[in-house]
């Protein structure tokens, strides 16, 4: 049996995975290239997540694309519509003819002597059975997200199995869920409990956000009007560069004002919070944290839409501590009994780097936990593979799209030099840190211990940093000391004839 090949093999259709593949079609126009996605529509993240109200928690002129303008006037924008502006991106450049869906990778593994991949995923059928299919490739390119996607993290809570109501995950909403005239306890206080509140509020009986500790909440306009004007004077494109540069330069220099003098821009969030959500809310309990301003993500709420329905009386916030789940509701710390129809537990995602597959190079198992990694993108001894891992400070395709840039770049590098084997070698750099630093989020702490870690310095370090990483990726020399380029000796195996299957749409 002849076993099918692909000079890359993109691992997820997401967000990333169309980057990736716009990127290789436009920058490597030559190379073969297949998109092995689990799930049966494009899209990752903005298709999976259903909930009421589910949108950006950035700004589009940095979430979307570099080589696609965002056009629609709503900045921070409905998850729907990112979905459409992925598959859009997919469907004109003709990136959804080389996605094979419902193709879940399970391992890959590395030769040296072949200088190839062979990858294992399971192919799941219209009637539900499952078929294992291998291919290989000669770089791997992990578009896998960071969380798993089978189910989102709900802790222990005690009681639970006596609550008479039904208990939801944001991760697997229920299309036919009904809240209208029903109370609901909202279990969390990050980004998805803070969307969730006030687009339930609007036809529930009452909501309630039931949080352990505050979180920053900021409200930021729907419409970005200097983006609006831009795109009413200037030609599309143009007004989206210039849009983006103007958000880049603003959150960074948000970010970099919040490290240096976090005091100032906790007390200016906390007094624009007092300011909107009126008297009869406490926000020093409810609404200020004990941790600095971008410890963890800000949330971003759009024209204070949240602040509006705690206002109106169709909504309150609780900081307190969940003793036990009773019949009707939930016991707390406090002795205060919240009585609830519905609970939603928007208690966040479990981690998961590269997909959860089992990776290994010549029969041995790596573990990522005990790799550096090389510049966020590849890791140390582990040849031809490289993962996008977006921004925690900012939008995640600034990031996505640097590194798909990058990884061509390699891909042609390795070409004009006649190597087909490419591998970080940390030598003296030691691990400095995780994954990702300064950062506690509770879902981000609990996993990075099987996350790559990073070095000291350049270029082990894993930056937060938009500008740094322009240097780093885009202009920094591929060649720099730290990736080790050889050539094997086996012929390499001729792409498959593009023979590409669109198992579905
Ligand atoms: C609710 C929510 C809101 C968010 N809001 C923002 C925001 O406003 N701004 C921002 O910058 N970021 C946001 N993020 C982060 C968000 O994940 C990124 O914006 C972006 O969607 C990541 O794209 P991705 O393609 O890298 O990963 P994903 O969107 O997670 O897509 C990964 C794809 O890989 C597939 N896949 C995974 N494992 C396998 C496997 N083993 N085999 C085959 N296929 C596999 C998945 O099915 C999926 O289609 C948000 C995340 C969540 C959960």
């Amino acid at each position: 049996m002849t076993v099918e090949h692909f000079e890359v093999l993109i691992m997820g259709a997401g967000l990333s995975g169309i980057d990736a593949a716009h990127h290789l079609q436009k920058l490597c126009p030559h190379r073969s290239y297949v998109i092995l996605e689990q799930r049966e529509r494009i899209g990752g993240t903005w298709d999976l997540f259903r909930y009421p109200g589910i949108r950006s928690d950035s700004d589009m002129l940095t979430m979307g694309y570099s080589f696609r303008p965002w056009t629609s006037p709503k900045m921070i924008s409905p998850g729907e519509d990112i979905r459409e502006y992925i598959t859009a991106a997919a469907r004109d450049e003709g990136i959804d003819r080389h996605i094979r869906f419902r193709h879940r990778i399970q391992r890959a593994a590395w030769s040296s002597a072949d200088a190839l991949w062979t990858v294992d995923a399971v192919r799941r059928l219209p009637d539900g059975s499952e078929k294992p299919v291998t291919l290989t490739c000669n770089f791997l390119f992990s578009c896998a997200g960071y969380y798993r996607y089978s189910a989102g993290y709900t802790p222990e809570f005690p009681g639970v199995a006596r609550f008479a109501g039904p208990i939801v995950h944001p991760q697997s909403w229920p299309a036919n869920l009904d809240y209208t005239g029903k109370r609901v306890v909202i279990v969390g206080s990050g980004a998805t409990a803070v969307t969730l509140m006030p687009a339930i509020a609007k036809t529930a009986a009452h909501v309630t956000m039931l949080q352990r500790s505050p979180t920053y909440v900021v409200s930021a306009p729907e419409q970005d009007k200097i983006a609006n004007w831009l795109r009413s004077v200037l030609p599309a494109a143009w007004a989206y560069k210039l849009g983006r540069w103007k958000n880049v330069a603003f959150m960074m220099y948000i970010y970099q004002l919040a490290q240096r003098r976090p005091d100032f821009v906790k007390a200016a969030i906390i007094k624009k919070v007092g300011e909107q959500v009126g008297p009869d809310c406490d926000v020093a309990t409810h609404f200020t944290p004990s941790y600095k301003p971008w410890q963890q993500r800000l949330c971003l709420v759009p024209d204070g839409d949240l602040f509006h329905s705690i206002k109106s009386g169709r909504a309150s916030v609780i900081t307190d501590r969940i003793e036990t789940f009773t019949e009707h509701g939930i016991r707390l710390a406090s002795g205060k009994e919240l009585e609830a129809d519905i609970v939603v537990t928007a208690t966040g995602l479990v981690m998961q780097a590269f997909g959860g597959i089992e990776l290994s190079v010549d029969g041995r198992r790596v573990d990522p936990g005990e790799t550096l990694a090389y510049k966020g993108v590849m890791m140390s001894g582990v040849p031809n593979m490289a993962a996008v891992f977006g921004y925690i400070n900012a939008s995640w395709t600034l990031k996505a799209d640097l590194i798909c840039a990058y990884v061509c770049r390699l891909l042609n590098f390795m070409d004009r030099k006649g190597v087909r084997q490419v591998m970080p070698q940390s030598r003296n750099a030691a691990a400095a840190a995780n994954f990702v630093e300064n950062f506690t989020p509770g879902y981000i702490e609990r996993a990075l211990a099987s996350w790559p870690k990073q070095g000291s310095e350049m270029p082990w370090r894993v930056y937060q940093n938009y500008f740094r990483d322009t240097i780093s990726l885009k202009w920094r020399p591929i060649a720099d000391g730290a990736l080790e380029f050889s050539r094997p000796a086996k012929a390499p195996i001729q792409p498959a004839a593009a023979e590409l299957a669109v198992t579905a749409k």
